[in-house]
């Protein structure tokens, strides 16, 4: 189900997202600690660490919801804290709450989202409602997890963003929605020539889906490159191990994320 890789964007695009020497505290807390990495378009990019490593942190930086403590970051080339319409205009987001108003229906969620975004597509809209079958009729608070992450992930979707943000898009979603959906959705989006920046803690996840891979351990970058290009450079007599394997190498096992679902 899932396609092949994106190809790589031809030198001289400009990254989606920079970030140079960013670093965060929360009180004595280093949460983000002199992190630089940037995002090639038209990528599906996988951030995995642990729980704690710092992904929302980073992901909040990128959507301007916490300000720089030092570093900077750019999305489109602009500081999505000074220009945040500039920004999320361009950008679909679905936060690991995915706080959906519980007293809405499914239709009129999508309505109400829709007078947002001018570039809402109506009937992807709708194709995306029945592939993810969700009834239109249901009241948002009565839908399971999965079904309220679906429904968020349509409404990220539907006005097609450039940039589009899932922090840890998995963690409501049932196994054959994760593999069999959200991989295709995600390579679609990607050959489309439109960048996603996913993060998730399931590394065999990451493994099926991601073009780019970024490990974060303890606020810090420890690796962050094209993933055949990882897979290749930690060829041991032949054998390429697996990204869990790899994660493990570069920060140990107690600080490795989950291998599995
Ligand atoms: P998870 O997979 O569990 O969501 P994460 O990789 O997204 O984890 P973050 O939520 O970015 O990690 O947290 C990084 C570190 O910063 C953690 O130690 C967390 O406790 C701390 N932290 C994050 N937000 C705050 C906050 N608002 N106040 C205090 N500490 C915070």
């Amino acid at each position: 189900m899932i396609a092949n890789r994106s190809p790589q964007p031809p030198a001289g695009v400009a990254p989606v997202v920079e970030i140079e020497n960013l670093t965060r505290h929360f009180g004595v807390k280093t949460a983000l600690d002199a992190v630089s990495l940037s995002v090639p378009r038209g990528t599906v990019f996988g951030l995995v660490g642990a729980n704690g490593a710092g992904k929302t942190t980073l992901i909040k930086h990128i959507l301007g919801l916490l300000r720089a403590e030092s570093g900077s970051v750019r999305v489109f080339g602009l500081d999505p804290v000074a220009d945040p319409v500039g920004v999320l205009s361009r950008v679909g987001y679905l936060s690991e709450e995915n706080d959906l108003p519980g007293w809405m229906r499914v239709d009129e969620l999508i309505r109400y989202s829709r007078s947002f975004y001018p570039a809402w597509d109506d009937a992807y809209a709708e194709e995306l409602r029945q592939t993810f079958a969700l009834d239109a009729t249901a009241k948002i608070k009565n839908l399971s997890k999965g079904q309220k992450a679906r429904a968020g992930l349509l409404i990220a979707l539907a006005y097609r963003p450039e940039l589009l943000v899932l922090d840890e898009p998995s963690s409501g979603l049932d196994p054959i929605v994760r593999r069999d959906i959200l991989g295709a959705v995600l390579r679609t989006i990607a050959g489309e020539g439109r960048t996603v920046l996913f993060s998730s803690h399931l590394l065999e996840e990451v493994e099926q889906v991601a073009d780019h891979v970024t490990m974060i351990s303890q606020g810090k970058i420890v690796l962050s490159a094209p993933l055949d290009a990882i897979r290749e450079s930690h060829r041991v007599n032949g054998r390429v191990p697996s990204l869990n394997e790899i994660f493990v190498m570069h920060v140990g096992s107690a600080a490795a994320p989950s291998a599995g679902a």
